[in-house]
């Protein structure tokens, strides 16, 4: 049984000798046992007496290596060995006066040694009681109660014979204390081993054997006082003693309780009740005493219940100090809680089912506004309005079913003035804890961190220039109105928006300036919408807005881009100056098979042919400009080239004198010869030239290939005479400061007299920046090269405007000359612009003379020169020799004169 139990309590080495040292211990036991009987058999007998020494003495051997053996706290077993060796001594002590006067006396010098052995066994079960892990004070208990149990077997010994005993006069005092002292000792004892019984759990070890020891002790001790001087039974005493110095040597063997908690004993009604109990014995005593008929002594039951009171008394003043401490120890507990409450930024709110707040929570009305309102009995709506209200009855619904569960929410609220905030909330369930009856509501203030994230997601989302929503934004716009579109008979349309000469802006101005003008463009484009619609920066100078669902669309979209156009009419003032600034708007309506990404394209296209047709406009997307849009991306690509794989050409048209047909100079007109598309026309590349800066090179070549050609045929041909050259050239060219540079190297290095050479330029390049334009044109007239207005009447051109920039030439727009259709009504308009020209003193030259009547009517009008397929298509540089040749010869071979 030993085994089994300390098999399950580890493993290894230590139980194998532990369980070889209780074998040992055993079987010193039967050794004992056996010489026990010995004795038993022949008391008085010399075999009797040795082995009953033999057994006390050995008993306080094995006792001593027991305790020296022992694990863990020695101080146990060495007091009980003490015990036991002491009471051996006390035996060995008696037997050799026994020996020695044949008839020892009552009380001897062995009652020293025996008295005291009781000591030593009371402090060893002292001990072990200290060793228990009590609460606080809880020992002090532990003696209040030991000394309640002795008082009590003290009363009743003392009613069986102490009593008598002591009393007896007829003894001397000596023999009378000493006698006292026993039971006294033993009542201790007593009180000490049902204590230690008491606080075991599960008995076990060392107590148990020890405890079976001492009872053999106390009962041997008992009957000795009951039934003393009885020889026969004496023999029976005398193995009470054998037997419980045997055991209690054999309990310092066992391995000592691990030391048990003492119980929790319960502060109520029950232990005070056990605390007066005590008293009831002293009367009962009585009661018994008067029902036998004795008189019981007065003196020691008064001594007995005054130390009985004083007991109780203790134990009552413990009670109540234990239960001080316990208010004590709950006051500060809530204390604690209310100071963390009171000092941590959440707010705790304990609600009933119906909302209402059911504590004080400062804290929270601080959070929300209103630090003095009172909580308690308030609705929490009182304080804070949820935005969403659906939402936070949701939370707190799913918070009512699922009792315990914590559930987590973030709520926009309104304060009590109304306020916006953040509350996050953390809501547990416990309406079904007693002690708590209610929802916790744990809540603190998360508007900073939730305005931080509101940021985060705004910036991720948005310009940070403008604040507009950005490509990311507007596109989720867009889909999301698409999706609409699909629901209503209504459709969104797009706009796509870019600057005209922004570029222009940032280059003159720095990009603090254009910055703050495009941030100008963003106001004004989001007051020329209306509320629902998106405005957004694509990056540059790039703008879209979405029109949201309409019923007409088209008209919508028109007459927004009109207020947008009329809107940035209005100048900006930048660095001191008025810059006024235009845009180009491309239109881009929802159908069923829209995507995002296919509108925001559409728009774009339509917005590039709108800068095509002439900047400031809206063009309204058709799907034929969407193979345009292909093509014009593919000569992007391409034109890079055309100059190193001297892909251009230049096709000569003539300026003829029409009354003889006399050709008086060429235009020289740019074509590109390319690889794949053919012989393509400047109007399909040019633009695309000036939008990407290679009209710069481009130009270049075509002035020195039309100069150097010039002057070829100015050496090769002397009757050509005092032929002209005229060249075109872009807004882009007079705009940069390279192009008298390049025009005077063109001339130095064909060595073409320069009066040889006309630069054409239309009204608009002229009026878009006219004090450059004026000044370019004074350096150019510097050079000695001669000026003409190209397309005149096309543009905005007022009289002030062409004496402000002196040319020479005008050129009379196709589109008006292809209005002449009869030799009798003649256009006023034709009219009016020759009549102009010859106020100004310009030299004319009527463009687009297809038709005989249009030359028959010029040259009535008083207009000579002209160009046209009349007389001449643009040709090649072959032809055009040819033709000049041929015009030299016919006019040589006409008779001049
Ligand atoms: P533009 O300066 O007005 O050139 C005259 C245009 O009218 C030429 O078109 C010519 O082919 C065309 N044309 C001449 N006579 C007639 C006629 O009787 N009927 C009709 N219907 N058309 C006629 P092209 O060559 O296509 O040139 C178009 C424009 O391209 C030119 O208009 C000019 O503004 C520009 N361009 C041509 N070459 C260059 C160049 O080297 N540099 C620059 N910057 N622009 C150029
Ligand atoms: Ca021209
Ligand atoms: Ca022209």
């Amino acid at each position: 049984m030993k085994g089994t139990a300390l098999s399950g309590r580890g493993a290894g080495k230590p139980i194998g000798r532990y369980f070889s040292r209780a074998w040992q211990a055993w079987c010193w036991l039967g050794l004992g046992l056996i010489a026990t009987g010995l004795h038993l058999v022949e008391p008085t007998s010399l075999m009797g007496q040795l082995s009953y020494l033999a057994v006390a003495v050995s008993a306080s051997a094995v006792a001593w290596i027991g305790a020296g053996r022992a694990v863990g706290d020695r101080t146990v077993g060495r007091l009980i060995a003490l015990g036991v060796t002491l009471s051996a001594a006390g035996d060995l002590v008696f037997q050799a006066l026994e020996w020695l006067t044949d008839s020892p006396p009552d009380v001897s010098v062995a009652d020293v040694p025996w008295l005291c052995s009781y000591l030593a066994l009371s402090a060893a079960l002292l001990r072990m009681l200290s060793l228990t892990r009590h609460r606080h004070g809880a020992f002090r208990d532990v003696l209040v109660d030991v000394a309640v149990i002795s008082v009590l077997v003290l009363l009743v010994e003392w009613e069986l014979s102490v009593g008598a005993l002591v009393t007896d006069s007829s003894q001397p005092v000596l023999s009378r204390v000493v006698w006292a002292l026993y039971p006294a000792f033993d009542a201790v004892l007593i009180a000490l081993v049902l204590r230690v019984v008491a606080t075991r759990h599960h008995l076990r070890g060392m107590s148990v054997v020890f405890a079976a020891g001492a009872m053999c002790w106390l009962l041997a001790d008992f009957a000795y006082l009951v039934i003393a001087s009885a020889d026969v039974v004496s023999t029976w005493l005398d193995t009470g003693w054998l037997l419980g110095a045997m055991l209690l040597a054999a309990s310092t063997w066992q391995r000592p309780d691990a030391a048990p908690a003492a119980r929790e004993s319960r502060m109520g009604l029950g232990s005070v009740a056990l605390a007066m109990l005590p008293l009831l014995v002293p009367g009962v005593i009585e009661l018994l005493a008067w029902l036998r008929g004795n008189d019981a002594n007065p003196i020691a039951l008064l001594g007995a219940i005054i130390l009985l009171v004083v007991l109780a008394f203790l134990r009552g003043a413990r009670l109540l100090a234990s239960e001080a401490r316990a208010r004590e120890l709950l006051r500060s507990q809530e204390r604690y809680s209310s100071a963390v409450a009171a000092n941590s930024s959440d707010a705790v709110l304990v609600l009933d089912a119906d909302g209402v707040i059911r504590n004080d929570a400062p804290q929270f009305a601080a959070l929300l506004g209103s630090p003095e309102a009172p909580t308690r009995g308030a609705q929490v709506l009182d304080f804070a309005t949820p935005v969403d209200l659906v939402e936070s009855d949701a939370a707190f619904a799913r918070a009512l079913l699922s009792p315990g569960h914590v559930f987590e929410a973030e709520f926009e609220v309104a304060d009590r003035d109304g306020r916006p905030m953040w509350l996050g909330t953390r809501l547990v369930n416990l309406l079904e804890d007693p002690d708590v009856a209610g929802v916790v509501v744990n809540i603190h203030d998360a508007t900073h961190r939730k305005l931080a994230e509101q940021e985060l997601v705004h910036q991720a989302f948005h310009d940070s220039l403008t604040g507009l929503p950005n490509r990311a934004l507007f596109g989720d716009r867009v889909g999301q109105a698409l999706e609409r579109d699909r629901r209503t008979p209504l459709h969104a349309a797009v706009l796509y928006l870019d600057l005209d000469g922004f570029k222009g802006v940032n280059d003159s101005f720095g990009h603090e300036a254009g910055d703050r003008l495009l941030c100008e463009v963003a106001r004004r484009l989001l007051s020329a919408v209306r509320a629902g619609d998106t405005v957004t920066r694509l990056g540059g100078d790039e703008f879209a807005i979405l029109l949201e669902q309409s019923n007409r669309p088209i008209a919508e979209a028109q007459e927004v881009s009109r207020r947008i156009l009329q809107s940035l009419l209005m100048p900006v003032e930048i660095e001191s100056q008025l810059v006024t600034i235009s845009a180009s708007v491309g239109i881009a309506l929802a159908d069923s098979d829209s995507t995002a990404a296919s509108l925001m394209r559409d728009a774009d296209i339509a917005m590039y042919r709108a800068k095509a047709v002439g900047k400031g406009q809206s063009v309204v997307y058709e799907p034929s400009m969407r193979t345009a849009a292909v093509e014009r991306l593919r000569i992007e690509n391409d034109l890079v080239h055309a100059l190193e794989r001297d892909q251009l050409r230049l096709a000569y048209q003539p300026v003829v004198l029409m009354e003889t047909g006399e050709i008086l100079g060429f235009e020289a007109l740019l074509r590109w010869h390319h690889p794949e598309l053919g012989v393509l026309p400047p109007d399909k590349f040019i633009p695309v030239a000036e939008e990407s800066g290679l009209i710069a090179p481009i130009g270049q070549w075509v002035l020195g290939e039309a100069c150097r050609q010039a002057a070829q045929w100015r050496r090769d041909l002397p009757a050509s005479g005092n032929l002209s050259m005229a060249v075109n050239v872009s807004g882009r060219q007079v705009a940069s400061d390279t192009l008298v540079q390049h025009v005077a190297t063109a001339l130095a290095d064909s060595g073409l007299a320069p009066s040889s050479l006309v630069l054409e330029m239309t009204e608009t390049v002229l009026i878009q920046d006219p004090e450059t334009a004026a000044a370019r044109l004074q350096e150019l007239r510097r050079l000695g090269v001669r000026l003409a207005v190209d397309d005149f009447g096309t543009g905005y051109s007022s009289l002030s405007y062409l004496r402000q920039f002196s040319v020479d030439i005008l050129k009379v727009d196709r589109s008006f000359v292809a209005t002449i259709t009869d030799a009798v009504a003649i256009p006023p308009i034709v009219r009016g612009l020759l009549d102009l020209g010859r106020t100004l003193g310009l030299e004319i030259i009527a463009e687009g003379v297809e038709y005989d009547v249009q030359r028959e009517v010029l040259l009535a009008q008083g207009c000579d020169l002209a160009q046209g397929f009349l007389f001449a298509r643009p040709l090649s540089p072959s032809d055009a020799r040819t033709l000049l040749t041929g015009t030299l010869r016919s006019a040589a071979a006409v008779p001049t004169g």
